[in-house]
């Protein structure tokens, strides 16, 4: 499938001589590896592994910066949408608590005082050597939140991202990841879950006139929604649930409409959540309580309440196990050249490594074979071979 994806996406480099597909795919074993850098990639050149992989030798790591500097993302976009259709085509993307779910979240990928390029936002910053101007790169990625194929994980999505522009808010800079994302993907999602940066009237008008429903957190306490909601929890009796290990009292108020400026009446949802936790300092038992509040668009009739906690804890899918694992595990967030246009080519090119491998793990290994062996510990297999096998050609070879 690698193959016949990465053949249509092309570069901008008039003449050349080493295929776009070449540089593409040793990107996707240098990430499927995570060997975190192209210096390390560079290590292991001389591995047996890339003649299988690529039927020619590696070429250098600066060919493969600089054909990602002129990469069309677009094609790569197409890229991430085949590998969506396949797996929708093959059942694999079930509904999630009776929905098609979406969220959506933004990224600082790196900070530096330094190095800069002309798609670095900036922002001045107090140190100790007086204020400076420390230049990053932030972007907002949109991942998609199927349900789990009986005795399998999750299967989780990376979709799109969108880089934040200077002079610009990361709810813009969302708007226009949902325009392009809503187009290539009208039926993929109903319902886009976001951190409460996103509890805006522009973010709810825009998913609603497209027919989407939103779920985001609400704590601004100077909303008027969050007053009105403060001063009717005491008038109003919870109903007790559970999600997880924990006792929760839940609020559930529906046809809240102070807040004018969205285009529709809203739902706000309050989780108060207790569980026993044990101290590591004293060893005892002590109850910890948090206090989660929600605002969506959704009705109770379309997404009951025990759902809607559900759904307003999903929103950490994307930490936990799309930014976390992209800069833990795989180096996403490692400046491969520090162009914009770069950058953006080598994020989404992580992100065609990161579906396909996540669905291999989840849907084509059996599980008496995937049983307590950790998703690391398959990429690390594949270093191993790398690493291996440049180690044998070396010692071969006269130096
Ligand atoms: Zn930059």
């Amino acid at each position: 499938m690698a193959d016949e994806i990465l053949a249509k996406i092309p570069d901008r480099r008039p003449a050349p001589r080493i295929p776009t597909a070449v540089s593409l795919k040793a990107a996707l074993a240098m990430f499927w590896a995570r060997l975190g850098s192209l210096n390390a990639l560079e290590t292991v050149s001389s591995a047996r592994f890339w003649q299988k992989w690529l039927g020619r030798r590696l070429c250098s790591v600066d060919t493969i910066g600089r054909v990602h500097a002129q990469l069309h993302c677009e094609e790569l976009r197409t890229g991430l949408h085949q590998v969506y259709e396949r797996l929708k085509r093959n059942q694999a993307l079930p509904l999630n608590l009776g929905r098609d779910v979406a969220v959506l979240d933004g990224h600082e990928s790196h900070a530096s005082y330094r190095r800069h390029c002309c798609g670095c936002l900036r922002r001045i910053v107090s140190t100790e050597r007086g204020e400076r101007v420390q230049f990053y790169h932030r972007n907002v990625t949109l991942m998609l939140l199927p349900g789990a194929l009986p005795g399998r994980a999750p299967l989780r999505l990376l979709l799109d991202e969108e880089p934040q522009r200077p002079e610009e808010d990361e709810v813009a800079t969302a708007l226009r990841l949902l325009t392009r994302v809503l187009a290539a993907y009208p039926r993929a999602f109903d319902l886009v879950l976001a951190d409460a940066l996103y509890a805006t009237a522009p973010f709810f008008n825009f998913l609603w006139d497209h027919g989407k429903h939103t779920l985001t957190v609400l704590k601004d306490e100077r909303r008027n929604l969050y007053q009105d909601v403060q001063g009717l929890f005491p008038l109003v009796p919870p109903q007790k649930g559970r999600y997880r290990q924990r006792e929760c009292l839940w609020w559930d108020l529906a046809d809240l409409v102070s807040w004018p400026q969205v285009k529709t009446p809203l739902r706000v949802i309050r989780s108060l959540e207790t569980c026993a936790v044990r101290s590591q300092l004293t060893k005892q038992w002590v109850q910890q309580t948090s206090d989660w509040i929600w605002v969506t668009t959704l009705p109770a009739a379309q997404l009951c309440t025990e759902r809607a906690v559900g759904m307003g804890h999903q929103r950490w899918d994307i930490e936990n196990h799309g930014f976390n694992e992209l800069v833990n595990e795989w180096g996403a967030d490692h400046v491969y050249k520090h162009e914009p246009s770069a950058i953006e080519a080598f994020l989404l090119v992580a992100f065609l490594a990161y579906n396909p491998f996540h669905a291999f793990l989840r849907l084509n290994l059996k599980p008496q074979i995937r049983r307590c062996r950790s998703v690391i510990f398959w990429a690390r297999c594949l270093a191993a071979e790398i690493y291996l096998d440049a180690g044998r050609t070396r010692l071969r070879s006269p130096p």
